[in-house]
């Protein structure tokens, strides 16, 4: 979660502060034209009208590329000052207990025979069932 955070603030800050900076040096440079050519110079004012609106443009966005900035640095540093580690271990897998063994059979059932006739249960030893008296297999 925190180096989450981290990430995103730093992604933040730097794609604002790279907007900002393009978007500055973007309207700076229309501002320039502008100055050179407008006052002065034989530009139509269509143009110049168009630098205007480019530096404006360009303004506008250094300055939400700032907000951004500034929003990826309070994240970053929000992210810093976290408590916690930055790496969150991996959670230790838990292993379920293992379950009880199934329980012993009684003893005696694993050898008994059940009577083909009634199904009552009867030592393997047997060779008739002791209920009905069928013979046991
Ligand atoms: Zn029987």
């Amino acid at each position: 979660m925190k180096l989450v955070l981290l990430i995103i603030g730093l992604v933040l800050l730097a794609v604002g502060a790279v907007g900002a900076l393009v978007g500055l040096a973007t309207a700076s440079s229309a501002q320039a034209e502008y100055d050179f050519l407008c006052p002065t110079g034989p530009a139509p004012p269509q143009i110049c009208a168009a630098l205007l609106s480019t530096v404006a443009t360009y303004q506008a966005v250094a300055i939400g590329m700032g907000i951004v900035a500034i929003l990826g640095l309070g994240i970053t540093i929000t992210a810093a000052i976290m408590k916690g580690p930055l790496f969150v271990p991996a959670p230790v897998p838990v292993y379920a207990p293992m379950p009880p063994p199934p329980p012993m059979p009684p003893a005696g059932a694993a050898t008994s025979k059940p009577c083909p006739e009634c199904g009552r249960s009867n030592r393997s030893s047997d060779r008739f069932c002791s209920s009905c008296g069928a013979a046991l297999s």
